[in-house]
């Protein structure tokens, strides 16, 4: 028998997600952002979920190909665009479009020989500082760009630092609007977080968002708002199986460093996962997790296969119950992969795109 654990990507959760940005953004064309093999979940296996989007953003040619591949024939569009010329032509290849953050960029459009013109997205960096042209060269880098027979059509694109708080996208949106100020071309500008705290403001219609995360069901601005406030659904279950479990008496030690001694006597199960699946070995004792649907708390520290949990809180379960990670439970019950990232210090983001090859995956239609 294989290590009970597995990890279920949900399609109608991310059709659902990718409905919300929608209504929250109507009138825009929404690029589904799959860069880092779409977020951990996997390209192929999020591809039927996202079908509704306008077109697919990510990071390299490889992974255009995958999309290309699974029969998509719209718009997918390299976020960072090319790394160097021969990009360029995996771009000519296979009809994407690019962003275009530094000079050398443009030089190596001007150098295409092809009749296939390039849709470019032009990079502000409006105050982020990672990349992109700053203001005062802004309008040369479009001047040179519109010049080139290569070049179809510019749209002009930024990125926020700080859409999850109130506020955080008004110096940058002012800076970005005065920079463009006259230049043709559409805009660029929101990520999951501006699109559903912003989406009706800050778009013009047929405007681009890129929208990563709240796809993928956590929240992007968690947590002055959970997921459940965006009414977005979890795209990925972690699920694994109870292994063991056992009686301890109070101060009794559970786990490497003893760290955790059972505060009266307690049942603690061994669940299998541990941080080689992805879990965060950072999640301390208290950690929320579900057993059989049930909420409880994680006890001790994360071991590299196991962890271990509480189940005074669900006496019926025993060897072989299920316990959820995070995403949902059999039962239906939701463990927000939000709270659980809060608790190890981090954010869903990175859980999500961390979940190791081990763990088999299957898709839940
Ligand atoms: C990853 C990325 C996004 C998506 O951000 P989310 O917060 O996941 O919505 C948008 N734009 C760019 C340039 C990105 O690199």
């Amino acid at each position: 028998m294989p290590r009970p654990i597995e990890a279920i990507v949900h399609t109608a959760a991310l059709a659902h997600n990718l409905q919300r940005a929608r209504c929250a953004a109507p009138d825009a064309r929404v690029w589904a952002v799959v860069k880092a093999n779409a977020y951990g979940h996997g390209i192929e296996r999020t591809y039927d979920g996202f079908r509704r989007a306008d077109g697919f953003a990510l990071l390299e040619p490889g992974e255009a190909c995958r999309v290309r591949q699974l029969g998509w024939t719209g718009p997918i569009l390299l976020l960072e665009g090319a790394f160097d010329a021969q990009d360029l032509a995996a771009c000519v290849r296979l009809q994407l479009w690019h962003v275009v953050h530094r000079p050398e960029q443009i030089a190596w459009i001007a150098a295409l020989d092809t009749r296939q013109t390039q849709h470019v997205f032009l990079k502000l960096d409006s105050g982020m500082s990672r990349l992109g042209f700053g203001p005062r060269a802004y309008r040369a880098a479009y001047a040179r760009l519109r010049a080139l027979p290569q070049v179809a059509s510019i749209t002009h694109m930024t990125h926020f630092a700080d859409a999850d708080r109130d506020h955080g996208t008004d110096r940058q949106w002012a800076l970005f609007r005065e920079t463009v100020a006259g230049l043709p071309g559409g805009h660029c500008l929101c990520n999951s977080a501006a699109t559903l705290r912003q989406g009706r403001e800050l778009l013009a219609p047929g405007e681009w968002v890129r929208v990563g995360i709240s796809n993928y069901g956590s929240s992007p601005d968690y947590p002055v708002h959970d997921a459940a406030h965006w009414q977005l659904q979890p795209a990925m279950s972690l699920r694994a199986g109870l292994m063991a479990v056992r009686q301890v008496r109070a101060g009794t030690a559970v786990g490497y460093g003893s760290t955790f001694r059972a505060e009266r006597d307690l049942r603690v199960g061994t669940v299998a996962c541990g941080y080689a699946d992805g879990y965060p070995r950072h999640a301390g004792t208290g950690t929320p997790i579900l057993v059989d649907g049930v909420r409880t708390r994680t006890l001790g520290r994360v071991s590299m296969d196991m962890l271990a949990v509480d189940l005074d809180p669900v006496p019926q379960a025993g060897v072989g119950s299920e316990a959820t990670l995070w995403g949902a439970s059999s039962q239906g019950t939701v463990l927000p992969i939000d709270e659980v990232a809060q608790a190890a210090g981090t954010v869903g983001y990175e859980l999500m795109c961390a979940l190791a090859q081990r763990v088999p995956t299957r898709v839940e239609r």
